[in-house]
């Protein structure tokens, strides 16, 4: 039985979202382009030129990880600027958006009004006040392994709707297998089911596994 691994950094592995690097090669298999807040320099106009071809190709399944992030040195309009225009991107090609976010949560919900696709905010590690304002603005939420110890996340992961639900190991060092037995067994469903409800979920992403 295979996993669907929703955002990772493993190159070689071949089930899941493999988020490409900056100018990377993109791999045969699924990936997610984008310009994260800490690749973006006032070049991004080359960079962004790359990011509309490689983002062309079918096995490019979604734009990201993209977002805002508060911990760097990086200026908030420029950011604001890039995001924006990686929203407008994903909106033409109907691509989902991968979004990376620290300390910006207020200010994703302005962004979320111009987004005509899905979004969906990976590493979700935060309060639950945080993520049921986001639930609540048709975010979806992907966990990743904070979700295995964290006993707050775990109480919010019992009662999230599972339509809005995804896993991914980032770039941790853990089997994403662990992950999906651990939610199976918080949500009181077989493992067989709770895949086949990711499946979905994945579907309505446009993406066919
Ligand atoms: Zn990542």
């Amino acid at each position: 039985m295979e996993f669907f691994n929703f955002h990772h950094h493993d190159y070689t592995k071949k089930f899941g979202i493999y988020n490409l690097k900056l100018r990377e090669v993109p791999p045969l298999n699924f990936f997610s382009a984008g310009i994260h807040p800490q690749d973006i320099t006032w070049n991004f106009e080359e960079d962004f030129l790359w990011l509309k071809t490689v983002s062309k190709s079918k096995n490019c399944v979604s734009i990201g990880e993209c977002g805002l992030d508060g911990l760097i040195e990086i200026d908030d309009n420029l950011q604001h600027e890039i995001f924006l225009k990686q929203i407008e991107l994903a909106n033409a090609l109907q691509k989902p958006i991968i979004i990376h976010c620290v300390r910006r949560f207020s200010q994703l919900l302005h962004f979320k009004k111009k987004a005509k696709v899905p979004m969906i905010v990976h590493g979700f590690n935060k309060r639950k006040t945080v993520g049921e304002e986001l639930l609540k603005n048709q975010f979806c939420l992907s966990f990743g392994k904070s979700a295995l110890y964290d006993v707050n996340l775990q109480d919010f992961l019992k009662e999230i709707p599972i339509g809005q639900l995804f896993l991914e190991t980032d770039s941790a060092d853990f089997e994403i297998k662990d992950l999906y037995y651990k939610m199976a067994e918080l949500r009181g469903y077989t493992i067989e089911d709770f895949q086949e409800k990711i499946k979905e979920n994945l579907k309505n992403l446009q993406i066919t596994i």
